[in-house]
């Protein structure tokens, strides 16, 4: 095992033994010195020998393998002497457009990247041309072997990018498939971001005597990314991500990684909506359409690209500035690749992680892995974002009329005229103009509209400390309750509000009853009882019905009030972000979605009544239903009033 020089030990190009050509496109390229893990693998590959690397994302293991590839290529030659298999589309064209980009000075040079989804015939007739490198997917490099269009007789190299990504997608079997049609003597490099044991085993059953080399997780491109996470609470996901994307500063554009492929689509219509230059980048998409879209976020027609790990893989756009956590990831390797996707050629970028209670495990499992702290984060407040954007507003007008080069004329007489032929001043169509300005992106906010009140009461969300959130069991003191006056303030609203579900975090699994759920809420939350509806426990959270109407403030207090050592951090239900039905302890799974279908607004009246809409679980008994008796009753006329 060989560590990587530390950047103590500068080394440059020159040293590690690249030929002359190279070394030019190197310095016209912008790379002044190589990364660790170029200046620790380049010299091994060059002597001829196996390795296996292990570096983190951005850490340049591209040129690491690339240069000595072509450093070592015969150029006369034009049949397949590298091949390089990559996990998805993407990585293959980034990195065959990296190899184009270094042998700008080699003559004959032919770098051809295959993968599926690209016209056959086109792909044969490239083949049949010759390229000296191959950059493809496990899948169609074994069709063309297959098919005998790809000989791989005289090859002398291959390389296997991203390992565990291929192991993930569960390429294995095909690139040993692979291997195994490659002649035996030729040299491979496998890299990988992480080291799982399976990959491990591969490197051993086809690597010969491989050079190890590692380098170590704290590198210095990782460390130029700034990590912090947001306590998902009090407001909706969607108005944190749109305030964080108007007050960061020094933000250029964004990657916002989300779960699921609809979730992409839903994610990017919003925040087109709202104003912003925003796509969604998923595996539905056509190959054609994903290029079009990381091109466009190259030259800027994009800021926001909302994309899921397997479609943003690898991508390596300088200009994104931020990577936007907006669901957590399923594990700490995936965290590690999304934020790669920012902090890129030597840049500053900042990762911004949404985490809800509940994922404060993976939160810590992340950090362990990065071996970094990520710091909690308060959000810009409404006010915050309303005060910058008009400065901007200003700037930008002000920066027209200075800038040198702006001959406004004709602009100036159509004011005049506007003016003459209406009566008008200046100053009033200036405010008409500016109104049309922004209309497209306007200055004013309008954060969800499902609930206005959100909207409408700007207040500052401060960070609390961080025991604050996530302590489990640790003593606390109570939630100071509410005045009397605030509670009878609080009925009036709420009798005229209708009724919503909200997720809370504690569950069957904590040993919580509805009647612990009804306690907290009245006597720290101040809520009365006849205010609060049905209440359905699952295994690791709760549904209760409270008025739509509840104040920000109040929603944040609730969300403070712990239940069996977890605070409730209580959110509205989306239903579009409703738990799958395996979730629920229930006999029918046709019921699962009825019950999901729509937030209830009626209040349950019988027990039987409850059955038909809302299954009892197993375990639960009716009687688990709360609240119950007398203010049942009366809470249910209240509401059917309407
Ligand atoms: P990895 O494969 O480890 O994720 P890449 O090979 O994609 O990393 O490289 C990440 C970025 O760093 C790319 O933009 C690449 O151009 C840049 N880069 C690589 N090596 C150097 C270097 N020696 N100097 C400056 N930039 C570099
Ligand atoms: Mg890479």
């Amino acid at each position: 095992m060989t560590d990587a020089p530390s950047s103590a030990t500068l080394t440059s190009f020159a040293q590690l033994g690249l030929p002359p050509e190279l070394l030019a496109t190197l310095a016209e390229v912008g790379y002044e010195t190589p990364s660790p893990i170029q200046a620790a693998c380049i010299p091994h590959l060059l002597a001829g020998h196996d390795l296996l690397g292990e570096a983190q994302t951005g850490t340049g293991k591209t040129a690491a393998f690339a240069l000595p590839i072509l450093a070592r290529l015969d150029l006369n030659a034009a049949h397949p002497q590298a091949l390089v298999l990559t996990p998805t589309r993407e990585l293959a064209l980034q990195v065959a457009e990296a190899f184009g980009k270094y042998a700008q000075r080699l003559h004959n040079f032919h770098v051809l990247p295959i993968y599926g989804g690209q016209s056959m015939v086109v792909q044969l007739r490239q083949l049949a041309r010759g390229a000296q490198v191959i950059v493809g997917t496990p899948g169609r490099v074994m069709d063309h072997i297959e098919r005998g269009s790809l000989k791989l007789g005289a090859l002398t190299t291959l390389v296997l990018d991203e390992g565990d990504e291929m192991l993930r997608m569960g390429f294995i079997d095909d690139v040993e498939w692979i291997l195994k049609h490659t002649p035996e003597d030729r040299q491979t490099a496998l890299f990988s971001a992480t080291m799982p044991a399976a990959i491990r085993e591969v490197a051993h059953r086809h690597l010969r005597d491989p050079e190890e080399i590692r380098i170590r997780a704290t590198t210095s491109t990782v460390a130029k990314i700034r990590q912090c996470f947001w306590p998902v609470r009090g407001i909706d996901k969607l108005d944190a991500l749109t305030r964080i994307l108007d007050a960061e500063e020094r933000f250029d554009a964004a990657i916002v990684f989300v779960r699921t492929k609809v979730g992409t689509d839903e994610l990017a219509n919003k925040l087109a909506a709202r104003g912003y230059a925003a796509a969604a980048l998923n595996g539905d998409m056509t190959q054609g359409l994903r290029e079009r879209v990381i091109e466009q976020l190259k030259n800027g027609a994009l800021d926001i690209v909302i994309a899921t790990d397997v479609a943003a893989r690898g991508i390596d756009v300088p200009r994104v500035s931020h990577v936007i956590n907006y669901d957590i990831p399923y594990d700490a390797e995936a965290y590690i690749h999304r934020i790669g996707r920012t902090g890129r050629a030597g840049r500053e970028g900042v990762a911004i992680l949404f985490v809800s209670p509940r994922e404060h495990r993976m939160l810590k499992t992340i950090e362990r892995a990065t071996r970094q702290p990520i710091e909690p984060i308060s959000l810009p407040t409404r006010e915050d974002v309303f005060t910058l954007r008009i400065s901007q507003f200003k700037r930008k007008i002000v920066e027209t009329l200075a800038s040198p080069d702006m001959d406004l004329a004709f602009f100036t007489d159509m004011i005049d005229e506007i003016a003459e032929e209406n009566g008008l001043d200046a100053r009033e169509i200036a405010a008409a103009l500016a109104y049309l300005a922004q209309t497209e992106r306007p200055l004013r906010i309008e954060e969800d509209e499902r609930r206005p009140e959100l909207a409408l009461a700007p207040h500052r969300y401060d960070k609390p400390p961080r025991e604050e959130i996530f302590t489990t069991g640790a003593p606390r003191a109570r939630a100071p309750r509410p005045g009397r006056n605030e509670v009878l303030a609080r009925s009036q609203t709420f009798s005229d509000s209708k009724l919503q579900r909200y997720r809370i975090e504690v569950g069957r699994d904590q040993g919580v009853t509805p009647k612990e759920i009804v306690g907290a809420l009245a006597n720290e939350g101040g809520i009365e009882g006849r205010f609060i509806g049905q209440i359905d426990l699952f295994d690791d959270f709760a549904t209760v019905e409270l008025p739509a109407r509840l104040s920000t403030d109040l929603l944040a207090a609730i969300a403070r009030i712990q239940v069996r050592h977890r605070p409730l951090g209580i959110q509205p239900l989306d239903e579009s972000e409703a738990p799958p039905a395996r979730k629920f302890r229930t006999s029918s799974p046709r019921r699962d979605e009825q019950a999901f279908a729509k937030p209830r607004v009626k209040y349950a009246d019988s027990n039987r009544d409850t059955a038909r809409t809302f299954p009892p679980h197993k375990g639960q008994q009716h009687g688990e239903h709360a609240p119950k008796g007398k203010s049942h009753a009366h809470s249910k006329k209240r509401w059917e009033k309407k």
